[in-house]
């Protein structure tokens, strides 16, 4: 089982889901929401969270 992390970011009001391309593994890269640029390490508003998510192979 992995864990996998999304992240979001809530400027807007409402919860977006950010893009995050597994196939980098710089381990700089982060996913950054479009709308504010805000990123899980430059998140001056405190607009970004994130859910771990269980994937089960099936
Ligand atoms: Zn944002």
């Amino acid at each position: 089982m992995e864990i996998l992390r999304i992240w979001y970011c809530s400027c807007s009001g409402k919860p977006l889901e950010l893009e995050n391309d597994a196939h980098l593994e710089e381990e700089e890269h982060e996913p950054v929401c479009p709308r504010c640029g805000a990123s899980p390490s430059s998140d001056p508003k405190h607009s970004i969270s994130f859910r771990d998510q269980d994937t089960r192979d099936e």
